[in-house]
């Protein structure tokens, strides 16, 4: 039997386990998907502990997703986000990887979102990093709005600093509206909407063309997924982007197809 699973902390309410296994049951694949919960300072250790103990792969979720890149091989999305939520153990040293930032890609790709033109994100805090990454990654250009807007001009420098084709713009939040004019691609990485009726965008800056990504899961359905499909834009609910960061890892672990139905099934029953 192979095992897999996550190491946070606190990791006390993943959905990753359910998710997880359903692929390995629709496939007919012996493992199991398992939580751990180190010590805040025991990432890299866990993930030393875990190459001897024969787990087959990890997901690594806060805190330790920047401190397991010392004893991991980032492959070069990894590195240049300079985080790791993937880890393959079936390489010495482990393989490194950040399906984050993959996840908001494929996301907008199964909703046949064309990535190209401009996007604008909201926020800069971790999900923010995976995600202009993960966007300019394939070459789009995009803005990023942050409260502070400080964060947001760090973090378009560390774009434009690294080998991705896109580039980025850091701004504060407050030219949210004017970004959005010319906007193709509109992505919530802030935490606001979650458990709460608030949107970090004003209902009038929406519009039809934009394709809209709520990171945030909890509920699926918020005030700015509302407002967006209102404005008849394409809506992206944060299940997805969990769902296809679990998926991009389930297919690096297993060199299988993920059983992408399955694992939604899975996934959204947890949600509720
Ligand atoms: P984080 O690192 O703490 O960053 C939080 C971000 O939200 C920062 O940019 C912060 O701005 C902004 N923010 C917080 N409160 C705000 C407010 N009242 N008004 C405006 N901006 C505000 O958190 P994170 O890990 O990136 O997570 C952000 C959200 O994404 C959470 O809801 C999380 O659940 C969700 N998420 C979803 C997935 C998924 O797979 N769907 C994955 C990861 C995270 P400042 O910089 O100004 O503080």
């Amino acid at each position: 039997m192979d095992v897999y699973g996550l190491i946070g902390n606190p990791v006390g309410h993943s959905l990753s386990p359910p998710m997880h296994e359903a692929g390995y049951e629709h496939c007919d694949i012996d493992a199991r998907y398992v939580t751990f919960e180190p010590p805040a300072d025991g990432g890299a250790a866990a993930v030393e502990s875990a190459a001897q103990l024969g787990v087959s792969g990890l997901n690594v979720t806060i805190p330790f997703k920047q401190d397991v890149l010392d004893v991991v091989d980032p492959d070069p999305l990894a590195e240049r986000l300079g985080a790791v939520n993937t880890i393959d153990f079936q390489t010495d040293p482990p393989r490194g990887y950040n399906t984050d930032a993959i996840g908001v890609v494929r996301a907008l790709e199964h909703h046949d979102v064309d990535l190209a033109g401009r996007a604008v994100v909201v926020g800069a805090g971790g999900a923010g990093r995976a995600t202009v990454f993960g966007l300019a990654d394939h070459g789009l250009t995009v803005d990023i709005a942050n409260r502070t807007t400080e964060k947001a001009v760090e973090l378009a420098e560390s774009v434009t600093d690294s080998s991705v084709s896109g580039t980025a713009t850091g701004q504060g939040l407050d030219n949210v509206e004017e970004l959005l004019v010319d906007a193709d691609i509109l992505v919530n990485a802030t935490s606001v909407g979650m458990e709460s009726d608030e949107s970090p965008v004003p209902a009038e800056a929406l519009h039809g063309d934009l394709a809209v990504l709520d990171a945030v899961y909890s509920p699926l359905e918020t005030t700015l997924l509302r407002d967006a499909a209102a404005a008849g834009a394409t809506t992206v609910d944060g299940a997805w982007m969990l769902l296809y960061q679990g998926v991009e890892a389930f297919e690096r672990w297993t060199g299988e197809s993920a059983p992408v139905e399955a694992m939604n099934e899975a996934l959204r029953a947890g949600l509720d």
